[in-house]
């Protein structure tokens, strides 16, 4: 074991620990200047801190030794020889919520005193803290609350659903029903009419939403609560369906979703607070320690503050501004990126643009026409609700901006929409500036990514649920340039990985089973899908958390095991390395067995 013991840790056994309590709370590289400048022959002994909880009999990967190359090939410190992957640590010791050692079981044992809690982990694997890089928690937390599409097959059963629903929760009259989670992408050339549900509800409004924020339908009462009524005008960026008389069918595309969703009338702040909190749960529960939720909005951001201030978040929150928020914009401009509540919960420094549509109901912007509707290019810029002004005035003020963009015609324009605020202000360029999705890219623009140092924030969900459809949108030929990760990776540029919940499952081991096969759970196809982009489990394992870390100016504080990091990480019951090396479709089998965020557990099946 200790042939992998980090050389920190034998320095920090012969230390005068008493400096290193009281110090405990500085930046890691104040630690190492400290830890380096003790001798190695003082003994440790009668001044010994005392862990708060000590982790033991773990598999622990740190991911301290360094990024792998751009073709994937370990770093040379990395644990692992002839492609065998071994733990590099068993114990790991945590005092005030930060990592205080990690080691060999014995290197730990001296720090435990008559009060420290020790964890037996049985021999399960002790990953990082991962860090969903694209969420959306507000929805997350609404399943709570409100109907569940997830799964539909069709019209009939998402109604089915909401009658159930109904008949056990009952609704008084004239109040709204929302549903959402039906798929969007899938039925995009088969959306409902309002006809059967206005039936099944003549008497409340009732809102079916779709799972990606593209498509939605509503019965009688939700569209003339919305303005969706004869004669009204198609939205910017969106559509109103109509049959052949010019009616509205019910059903809306893109942004015509704004006009049902302004409809539904708001939460109170409580409730809006309580689904926040109930969707950081659910994602503790899924192992994540953080989320980056992308696009907060005035009441969100509201929710978020109230919650930071209360200490009641769970998780750690990289909050983006709704670059669709022009107050909210307008208030972070004069307060600046800062990080908020006293436990270092709650960071704003970025802001979410939204720069085109989604590939599945063909609202992305291409460079050419879709390969599947003649003519059709997409949408993109101020015409899809990209407030320029704004969002570059938020660029020079400092913030990072993260624009999505999915399209290969989206990709190149919002680079060139940064390249042009770059050549105002080159310092600029250094604020991690982000792609969400950078889903289709052409081949000639993966160097514009590294040249202007642009994150491809990522979801390796997509890959295992869009490529039904892919190549039905844009061809075989522009789909080597789509979800093309190693592409990525072999030209410079960093990756952070996330789900974009609700439209896709947030469930780590099926990203990491995304990313590392390109195949569906059912093992499709063979090989993978566009075989040449797939990545290594440590390069997957790496987009959420040091991947994640660096995308949110956290990699100093999370997103390794390092003595003076956050104690952020999660506990699962199989090894990833291991299993890749012998059977990847077993990762889809993997648990959490417990997230702990700063020390403290936040989700425990052991209980
Ligand atoms: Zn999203």
């Amino acid at each position: 074991m200790s042939a992998f013991l980090p050389p920190l840790l034998f320095r920090l056994r012969n230390c005068d620990l008493r400096l290193l309590l009281s110090a405990r709370w500085i930046l890691l590289a104040g630690l190492i200047t400290l830890l380096l400048g003790c001798s190695e022959h003082e003994t440790s002994r009668a001044t010994s801190p005392t862990a708060d909880l000590i982790i033991d009999n773990a598999r622990i990967y740190t991911f301290a030794w360094g990024e792998p190359d751009g073709e994937g090939t370990p770093a040379a410190l990395a644990p692992v020889s002839d492609s065998n992957w071994a733990p590099d640590a068993t114990a790991v010791a945590i005092t005030d919520g930060v990592i205080l050692a990690i080691g060999s079981s014995d290197d730990i044992a001296p720090l435990k005193g008559e009060s420290t809690e020790i964890i037996d982990a049985m021999g399960a694997t002790l990953l990082p803290g991962f860090t969903d890089s694209h969420t959306h928690i507000e929805e997350l937390g609404a399943t709570l609350d409100d109907v569940d599409l997830k799964g539909v097959a069709d019209e009939a059963e998402a109604i089915a659903r909401v009658v159930a629903h109904v008949d056990a929760n009952p609704v008084p009259e004239g109040q709204w029903i929302v549903a959402r989670g039906w798929d969007d992408g899938l039925w995009a050339d088969r959306y409902p009419t309002h006809d059967t549900l206005t039936a099944a509800f003549p008497n409340n409004p009732v809102l079916m939403d779709g799972t990606n924020g593209f498509g939605a339908w509503g019965n009688r009462l939700a569209m003339e609560a919305a303005g969706i009524v004869a004669g009204a005008p198609d939205p910017t960026g969106g559509e109103i369906l109509r049959d052949a008389n010019g009616e509205p069918t019910g059903a809306v595309r893109n942004r015509g979703v704004a006009l049902f969703r302004s409809a539904v009338p708001p939460l109170s702040d409580e409730r809006l607070q309580r689904r926040l909190v109930n969707g950081l749960q659910l994602m503790a529960d899924a192992g994540y320690t953080g989320v980056h939720h992308a696009g907060v909005d005035s009441r969100l951001m509201a929710a978020y503050e109230a919650l930071a201030e209360r200490g009641e978040l769970s998780l750690r929150v990289s909050a983006m501004i709704s670059g669709r928020d022009k107050p909210l914009m307008q208030e972070w401009l004069t307060r600046g990126p800062q990080r908020l509540g006293d436990d270092n919960k709650l960071f704003v420094h970025s802001v979410k643009g939204y720069y085109d549509g989604s590939l599945g109901a063909r609202g992305a912007k291409l460079l050419e026409e879709y390969s599947d509707r003649e003519g059709h290019i997409g949408v993109s810029g101020e015409e899809y609700g990209f407030f320029t002004k704004e969002i570059s005035a938020m660029l020079q003020a400092g913030f990072q901006i993260n624009i999505h963009a999915i399209g290969d015609g989206g990709n190149r324009e919002v680079l060139h929409f940064l390249r042009d605020n770059f050549a105002l202000n080159p310092a600029m360029q250094k604020n991690r500036h982000r792609i969400e999705h950078a889903q289709v890219v052409h081949p000639d623009d993966f160097a514009l990514y590294d040249e202007l140092d642009v994150i491809a924030s990522v979801q390796p969900p997509f890959v295992a649920e869009d490529k039904v459809w892919t190549e039905d949108r844009i061809g075989h030929a522009r789909s080597a340039g789509a979800y093309a990760w190693r592409s990525f990776r072999r030209n410079n540029t960093a990756l952070a990985f996330g789900s974009d919940l609700m439209g896709y499952d947030w469930n780590l081991f099926y990203g990491l089973h995304s990313a590392i096969t390109r195949q569906s759970t059912d093992s499709e196809p063979p090989g993978g899908w566009f075989p040449e982009e797939k990545l290594t489990t440590e390069e997957s394992i790496r987009g959420y958390t040091s991947g994640a870390a660096y995308a949110a100016f956290l990699e100093d504080e999370t997103g390794t095991l390092e003595v003076g990091k956050w104690a952020d990480m999660t506990l699962v019951d199989i090894d990833p390395f291991e299993t890749v090396a012998r059977e990847p479709a077993a990762l889809l089998n993997g648990q959490v067995l417990m997230t702990l965020v700063g020390g403290k557990r936040v989700f425990d099946a052991t209980r």
